[in-house]
């Protein structure tokens, strides 16, 4: 018989069988440095190369496991393999896996010049064993385990229970085994059952679930299930379901859900809960009215008689706006003093301007204080919704209705109003001026430190847009920002700010200082195709890497537009950067333009808690609170909390009392242009955290 020649000559590239072994292969210089992993070693252990090459591998092995890794790794030096070890390896979760261990020496081949380590995961294999080996201990820990350990069949029942249910849930073990899980949760939460069941049967073989769980008291607990799919496996014949109770998180995550959609000061909707909610009823009826509501002559009532009392007035304006509108209607507070009221079933113009009376007339009545009767005024904008009628059309309609209503009153306008509300032709020659300046380089990033808060370490530096204006000097972003979405300007301005960036970091890196560096995103770029490697070819020539960068976003960020046919959705190219390594952190939070929405939509890493709520921490005890519920709540799924805005040392002071994990404020650094911070970094280096304003 002639074999085909084609039988023989048939060749794999090494490195795709490598990447495609099932075992996980690193190759250690003597050290334990990590020289080398093969695809499934990032897969497995969800690492990214970069993060991965240089890292000792003693990083992620069980602290209780280090030492039997170190022997076997320096015998390994003197013989040609090694003999296998079973130790603890963590991913990047923190999730421990046991591995079975087998080295190799190939420190003297030229191809090598490294330890190979190939790693096996026994994870399932050790627990069984485990369990098969000693069935009655076995059994004794896992009932007496704080966490629930059950088994179900293919079909939901529960075939094996640990006491952590009877304990949590109060009901009796012997009428639990035998019943399907579903007995045990509340109504509101079995559709969410039956998905997860249906998903722990697909082929990922697990999934999680957060189910209301009732108990024998007649109260639920929020419960958190992990399912894995073993009916396969001859020991198992089931599916392991791990319960943790999160019915204290999730009182946390209300109380945050509130706070993150409401106004802190009079408890009215902020603007993120407003543009929700107008969304839904946009969805959901005709005939819907939006009223914007400016308040007139209250600058000068604040300014006269301070804060406090004008505070006290804008809770009053808010009890009689309330009053005022029907229970189902929503009043929101949107800036200082302007808020908005949208009434459902009020499409008709003369039951909106009727409203609109009602509203004007109940805020002019003279507010009762302690300093004397107050008297202020209120204009009104309405905008009555249509079949095209977008959130945002909607609530800028009202917008300048308000604005004619006053401008009519006063035969004036205030000076910011103007300022706000720039011509359309002003706005296209700004563009056109800014697109000229782009493309003169006068666009620049500053930088502004961020601090760690447990080592007193410089970390990072946020990039901060300025413009080098010609004639009217360093503009801040206040001044431009706005437009560049509109005039299609983001993507240059987001590259020359990058750019600008990057060059100071590989300055100081040349210095010793290996920083993060942190960039403000706009919608347009997060709906830009290609986005995420057209940052990697930004910085990469650099010398700086994707796992070094944080991404900044705002709620308004990602709100408000659809996004244009053919392009990623923010989430889609969100998704992209923290794939290639790079952190994303939640901005303003906690201003209406963040919320905790977002927490759960976006693969975040940090939160940054905004500096109006780090300013007002030392005066209220509310914002205090809510920086305290922040960095609580931030800690239980595992984010870190950036504070802005840090002025005083009192304000650093409790911060870190509170666990904050890093800060960013003119006390510990202003933005500086690149030319300062190389010297700037020295000197601190030098003379330790000694800030500006103590020197
Ligand atoms: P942000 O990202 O929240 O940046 C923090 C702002 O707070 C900066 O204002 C910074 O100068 C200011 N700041 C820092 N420390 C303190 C302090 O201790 N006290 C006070 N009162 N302020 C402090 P800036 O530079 O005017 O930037 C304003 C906003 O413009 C930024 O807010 C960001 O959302 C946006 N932005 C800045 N650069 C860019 C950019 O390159 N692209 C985009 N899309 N947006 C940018
Ligand atoms: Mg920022
Ligand atoms: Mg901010």
């Amino acid at each position: 018989m002639v074999v085909p020649a084609r039988a023989f000559d048939h060749r794999c590239d090494p490195q795709v069988v490598l990447d495609n072994l099932a075992d996980l292969v690193f190759v250690l210089d003597t050290a334990g440095t990590v020289l080398d992993v093969n695809e499934t070693c990032l897969r497995l252990l969800r690492w990214n190369r970069d993060d991965a090459v240089g890292q000792s591998v003693f990083d992620i092995v069980h602290p209780d496991d280090v030492a039997v890794a170190i022997s076997s790794l320096g015998t390994l030096q003197d013989k040609e393999t090694g003999t296998p070890i079973e130790l603890r390896v963590s991913d990047v979760d923190g999730v421990w896996h046991w591995m079975e261990i087998i080295g190799s020496n190939g420190l003297l081949d030229g191809g090598i010049s490294g330890l190979v380590c190939v790693a096996r995961d026994i994870t399932q294999r050790r627990m069984w064993e485990v369990a098969g080996g000693d069935v009655a201990r076995f059994q004794q820990v896992l009932h007496h385990a704080p966490s629930i350990t059950m088994l179900l069949d293919g079909g939901g029942v529960i075939t094996s229970v640990n006491h952590a249910f009877t304990r949590l849930l109060g009901h009796d073990p012997s009428l639990v085994v035998g019943a399907a899980l579903a007995t045990f949760v509340d109504e509101s939460s079995l559709p969410l059952l039956s998905e997860a069941l249906q998903t722990v049967r697909g082929a990922e073989r697990r999934s999680s679930v957060e189910l209301a769980m009732r108990t024998t008291s007649r109260q639920t607990r929020l419960i958190r299930f992990d399912l894995v799919d073993q009916l396969d496996d001859p020991v198992v014949g089931g599916i392991i379901g791990s319960g943790y109770d999160i019915s204290d998180l999730q009182v946390v995550r209300q109380e945050l859900e509130f706070i993150a959609g409401h106004d802190a000061l009079t408890g009215l909707a902020n603007r993120s809960l407003l543009m929700e909610r107008l969304g839904r009823m946009l969805a959901e009826e005709s005939g819907v009215a939006v009223l914007f509501i400016d308040l007139d002559r209250f600058k000068p009532i604040n300014d006269l008689y301070g804060h406090d009392v004008g505070d006290a007035v804008l809770r009053q304006v808010s009890a009689r706006l309330l009053d005022v509108v029907r229970h189902s209607d929503v009043v929101a507070r949107v800036g200082g003093d302007e808020f908005v009221a949208v009434a459902a079933n009020a499409g008709d113009r003369d039951v909106a301007s009727d409203l609109a009376d009602r509203i004007e007339a109940s805020l002019g009545r003279p507010y009762l204080l302690d300093v004397g009767p107050v008297k202020i005024g209120a204009s009104v904008g309405v905008a009555l919704s249509e079949p095209s009628s977008t959130v945002a059309s909607l609530l800028s309609a009202a917008d300048v209705q308000m604005y004619h209503a006053k401008s009519e009153r006063r035969g004036s306008v205030e000076p910011r109003a103007m300022e706000r509300r720039r011509s359309a032709g002003e706005r296209r020659n700004l563009a056109i001026e800014l697109a000229a300046g782009l493309g003169r380089g006068e666009i620049v990033a500053h930088l502004q430190p961020v601090v760690d808060l447990v080592t007193g370490n410089v970390v990072g530096m946020e990039a901060l847009a300025r413009w080098n204006h010609p004639e009217r000097g360093l503009l801040r972003p206040a001044s431009f920002i706005d437009l560049v979405d509109d005039a299609g300007l983001d993507a240059a301005l987001g590259d020359a700010v990058l750019h600008s960036a990057c060059r100071v970091l590989e300055d100081v890196r040349v210095l010793g200082f290996r920083l993060e560096l942190g960039v403000n995103l706009s919608l347009g770029q997060l709906t830009t195709n290609g986005f995420c490697a057209h940052v990697a070819a930004i910085i990469e020539p650099y010398g700086l890497t994707m796992s070094k960068l944080v991404v900044e976003i705002t709620e308004r960020a990602t709100l408000l537009r659809n996004v244009p046919r053919g392009c990623p959705s923010p989430e889609e190219t969100l998704g992209e950067l923290h794939e290639a390594g790079v952190a994303l952190s939640l901005d303003d939070f906690g201003t209406g333009h963040s919320s905790l929405n977002h927490v759960r939509r976006f693969p975040l890493t940090s939160i940054k808690v905004d500096r109006t709520f780090v300013a007002a921490m030392a005066r209220q005890r509310e914002d205090h609170a809510v920086v305290e519920v922040v960095i609580g709540l931030a800690r239980a799924l595992g984010l870190s909390v950036v504070a802005e805005g840090v002025e005083t040392a009192v304000q650093l002071d409790m911060l870190r009392q509170l666990g904050c994990d890093r800060a960013q404020g003119y006390y510990l650094g202003q933005p500086m242009e690149a030319t300062s911070i190389g010297p700037w970094l020295i000197d601190r280096r030098r003379y330790g955290a000694v800030t500006d304003q103590q020197r």
